[in-house]
């Protein structure tokens, strides 16, 4: 690659990777090794004192996972990116890196459920707070930032309720204050939505999601605005609590990412089919879709992302029993968590993803009983609403 300013759709296919450097290999090859062997001592002591670049230890760097980290920078628009062997590696290493005993951390209202539960760690263990605000307008953050708040830990749109929060807003109020803000960006993958360009510090994926996007690898990814700081997690968090990517992981990370483009505006284009139809069933009572223009918040998500993406929730009449057996007729799209795979998934938040949540939170979240989750996945849209309008006429 020679030049710098190629377009997004481009960079998923070629950033960070030159043949050159690797016999003329046209994919990015795997360096399935733990170790780097040095020709002589004197190499193995300049890598150690920073002297020289090259490898030393797969939990320091590995030439596969550095295509992958490049990538993820250009796409994020940040300056430097580290890969993590799961979403929540990435969660716990910049939460840990940002914060120290007797800050406070603010977040958004509805978190990923192990986020939350790592938050409780910190708060029992290291004495490290966290409140929970709807972030709305100026004045609401204002009033919810401390004097020892350090970081503002963003999730939108909002699992699995859809709600928004201005991105661009509560990075301005939270500048003001010097505090950084963190921005979990799964649900949107960096093709609908990019927070470092919105004025966020980080941003981060569980890239089990969308990134990989075929279901068979567990990662994390985090992008930072500024490279020194991206290595000094990387030389210290990273590589001290040792949440790193396998080779092989990340090598299947940069074959999903080639995709990603072609993915997401299949999967948006299948949900908005999706959403079209559910308008139409009488059994549905709520629906819960970015896009959806009659939503106040539509013009929130307008002004951030690029396209509704792939995620709707709904509600059914009739509650538990009615969602569950919607859930059993169904038979081309399957039962499970997690999201953005090939394959349209189907859960159940109130006994599934958000079960740990006590009752009375998770029903001010909007997570009744009658609530269910759909990943739409790549299949024919018409496929996927045969088999949901037959599930729906049997209840
Ligand atoms: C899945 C998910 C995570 C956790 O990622 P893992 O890869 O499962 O560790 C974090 N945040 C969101 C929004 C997620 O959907």
């Amino acid at each position: 690659m020679e030049k710098e300013n190629y377009q997004k759709e481009t960079l998923y296919i070629h950033k960070g990777y030159s043949s050159i450097n690797h016999h003329d290999s046209l994919a990015v090859p795997l360096y399935q090794t733990s170790t780097f062997a040095f020709e002589t001592a004197e190499q193995g002591a300049s890598r150690f004192a920073g002297e020289e670049t090259g490898g030393i230890y797969s939990r320091l760097g590995n030439p596969t996972v550095k295509v992958l980290e490049e990538r993820m920078a250009a796409l994020e628009y940040g300056e430097g990116a580290l890969a993590f062997g799961s979403g929540m590696a990435a969660v716990s290493a910049i939460l840990v890196h940002l914060t120290k005993t007797g800050d406070h951390i603010l977040c958004t209202r509805g978190i990923y459920g192990c986020t939350f539960g790592f938050l409780n760690i910190l708060k029992q263990k290291y004495n490290i707070s966290h409140d929970f605000s709807t972030l709305a307008t100026e004045e609401e953050i204002e009033a919810a930032i401390k004097p020892n708040t350090v970081c503002i830990y963003i999730e939108t749109p909002i699992n699995p309720t859809m709600e928004m929060v201005d991105i661009g807003l509560i990075t301005r109020v939270a500048k003001k204050h010097g505090i950084q803000v963190v921005v979990d960006n799964t649900f949107s993958s960096p093709y609908l939505q990019n927070p470092l360009e919105l004025g966020a510090n980080f941003v981060l994926h569980s890239a089990t999601k969308y990134i990989n996007g075929h279901g068979d690898v567990i990662a994390g990814i985090l992008v930072g605005k500024k490279k020194e700081e991206i290595e000094t997690i990387r030389m210290s968090v990273q590589k001290d609590y040792g949440g790193i990517i396998s080779p092989f992981d990340a090598w299947l990370l940069i074959r999903g990412l080639k995709t990603m483009h072609v993915r997401m505006d299949r999967h948006t284009k299948n949900a908005a089919d999706l959403f079209s139809f559910l308008q139409t069933c009488s059994m549905v009572e709520n629906i819960y879709y970015p896009f959806d223009e009659n939503n106040p918040q539509f013009e929130i998500a307008k002004k951030q992302m690029k396209a509704g993406g792939g995620l709707i929730s709904f509600t059914v009449q009739g509650g538990m029993k009615n969602a569950q057996k919607l859930m059993n007729t169904l038979n081309l799209i399957k039962i499970a968590v997690s999201l953005g795979d090939a394959e349209t998934l189907i859960q159940h938040p109130s006994t599934m993803t958000h079960s740990v949540v006590p009752e009375k939170e998770r029903l001010e979240m909007g997570i009744t009983d009658g609530l269910l989750r759909l990943s739409v996945g790549l299949e024919n849209s018409t496929d996927l609403i045969e088999d949901l309008q037959q599930a729906f006429s049997n209840l």
